[in-house]
């Protein structure tokens, strides 16, 4: 029979610092990448949300004209270092502004 364990005698497992998912580079993993079009995009955002990785962002610096909406708005691109191609966003965009093509590493 083992001896009964108290709390003070457990040891503390894994502990994960503040930030430590930075240097886990998921892009890595990547087999397909998105191709964000910057022709029909309407900015709802929606491929920022479904993101798994948080790595779809605003460029301010970069926009298109849509011309039914008829003013500018501002591109999407994504972060290659964190995108791991899944896929998501090019499925949830609304107006197919995405497509998903084959990584050339
Ligand atoms: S393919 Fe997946 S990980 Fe990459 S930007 Fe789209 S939703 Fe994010
Ligand atoms: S989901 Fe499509 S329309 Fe919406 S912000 Fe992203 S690229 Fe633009």
């Amino acid at each position: 029979m083992s001896a009964k364990l108290s709390m003070d005698k457990l040891s503390i497992g894994c502990v994960c610092l503040p930030g430590g998912s930075i240097g886990n580079h998921t892009g890595a993993w990547r087999s397909m990448m998105p191709v964000f079009k910057h022709a029909a995009c309407i900015g709802c955002r929606a491929c920022e949300l479904v993101c798994p990785e948080g790595c779809v962002f605003e460029n301010p610096g970069k926009k298109h004209l849509v011309e039914k909406l008829k003013r500018e708005i501002a591109d999407r691109d994504f972060d290659p270092d964190y995108c791991k191609g899944c896929g998501m966003c090019a499925e949830e965009c609304p107006v197919d502004d995405i497509d998903m093509g084959l990584e050339e590493k």
